[in-house]
């Protein structure tokens, strides 16, 4: 059954296919942090739908809301106008994450996706400050329509595109170049210098941990100052919280402890709660000048989505749910450190926080091998950045105690058979 799946799949299915080439089997059942496929065989999912499944597969709560709701002939669609279940999310997204943060912002519904929060973001950003260009950094991911694309990184995302990609410039993010150089200096004089061939910009864009440019996280006081600088220029400054965001770094953005309000941000993957799409763009209100269905689409909005969204912020109630997120985040980070310690004949580092954590492997393709390793232990795990060179712990921030040493466990043996077959041992004797 498999193999005709699969062999289905090749013959219809577009070659832009990615993630089925990483993990080659037949899903058919997910709940919690566990999947299965058609043969019964049984995964530990440390990929969480690259970060849109972070409460895991099927919450019990959100299912039942959600079944309960469509049994009910609650409304599915409905493109901006009002519905009991938008109304719902919006008081209670307010009442929950805005308010005790002291954010004031007001909440956009761009299309579903992250692309589409962040197309809205430069577009505003743009109409605000009547500026053409936008600042992004290096190894920065954005999302695949042209504006989001325009600010990733990527090369071979880029040469997707098919036209050149226009009215951006891209600076060093932190540590880019070297732990010396202080790229915010560097960015500072392209702004002050009217040599600089640099015009200022509409918005600088950022991700305060990338996500899939290799899980670098930004110092706290690298995000400040740029907070500063933006101030200082009047600059608008969007922090893409698309991957990073609803818990995954540890509080619900991951902005938070690096102590800044952003102009705007953008919210998708895991706002659903449960996998469905849903994305928000958050505006500081005096920029929220777009005139009515200047930016419109059909699919803003999603009500299923809104049901599950609402109570998926139930967890962000109790204020244990952070603090268990933090505790387990320190495990992973001891975990990877033992790893890095046990095994230097991969080359480890550490890289991010929270639960958006990896190793950075200087051992080329190291990790995709591990990742490789791991699926077919029973263990889905994403490679990120340029050269796959780091593999990518990204559990259900809900996981419990047993799911994480499941996983830690399957990444400590592929770790241990990936040396053994790339013969890694010998080299670190012979060197
Ligand atoms: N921004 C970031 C930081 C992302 O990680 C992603 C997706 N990986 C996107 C934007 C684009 O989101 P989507 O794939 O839903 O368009």
């Amino acid at each position: 059954m498999t193999n005709n799946g699969l062999k289905i799949i090749e013959e219809l299915e577009s070659c832009v296919r990615s993630y089925v080439r990483s993990f080659p089997t037949v899903f058919t059942k997910a709940r919690g942090y566990k999947m299965w496929d058609e043969q019964g065989k049984e995964y530990v999912d440390f990929f969480s739908g690259a970060g849109a499944l972070n409460y895991g597969h099927n919450e019990p709560n959100m299912k039942k809301k959600l079944v309960e709701y469509i049994l009910d002939d609650g409304i599915t669609h409905s493109l901006d106008m009002a519905t009991e279940a938008k109304v719902n999310f919006l008081e209670k997204f307010n009442d929950v994450i805005l308010k005790p943060r002291d954010l004031d912002y007001r909440i956009m519904f761009p299309g579903p996706t992250g692309t589409n929060t962040v197309e809205s973001a430069l577009k505003l950003a743009r109409k605000v400050t009547g500026r053409t260009d936008i600042i992004s950094f290096t190894n920065g991911f954005h999302g695949m329509t042209i504006g989001a694309l325009s600010v990733t990184g990527n090369s071979m995302k880029r040469s997707g595109a098919g036209i050149p990609l226009q009215n951006t410039v891209t600076m060093p993010y932190d540590n880019f170049v070297s732990e010396d150089l202080d790229t915010l200096e560097y960015l500072e004089r392209f702004l002050e210098d009217n040599g600089s061939g640099v015009s200022i910009p509409a918005a600088i864009i950022l991700e305060t941990v990338q996500g899939e440019g290799g899980i670098n996280a930004a110092r706290f006081e690298w995000i400040k100052r740029v907070d500063d600088i933006c101030k200082r220029w009047g600059i608008m400054l969007i922090i893409d919280d698309v991957q990073a965001g609803v818990g995954r770094t540890g509080t619900f953005f991951s902005f938070e402890p690096a102590g800044i309000k952003p102009d705007i941000v953008c919210l998708s993957k895991s706002i659903g709660g449960y996998g469905l799409p849903l994305a928000l763009t958050l505006i500081r209100p005096e920029l929220d000048s777009f005139k009515p269905g200047e930016h419109n689409g059909t699919f803003r909005g999603n009500n299923h989505a809104f049901i599950t969204a609402t109570e998926a912020l139930t967890y962000w109630e109790d204020p244990a749910f952070e603090k268990s997120i933090q505790k387990k985040s320190d495990q992973i980070t001891t975990f990877l450190d033992k790893m890095i310690k046990e095994n230097p004949e991969m080359k480890g580092h550490l890289k991010g926080r929270g639960f958006m954590q990896g190793i950075s492997s200087d051992v080329d393709g190291f990790s995709e091998k591990v990742a490789e390793e791991a699926f077919r232990r029973g263990l889905i795990m994403e490679t990120a950045g340029g050269h796959d060179q780091v593999f990518k712990l990204f559990p259900p921030i809900n996981i419990d105690e047993e799911g994480l040493e499941r996983g830690f466990e399957i990444i400590e043996q592929s770790i241990k058979e990936t040396v053994k077959t790339m013969n890694l041992e010998k080299d670190t004797v012979a060197n």
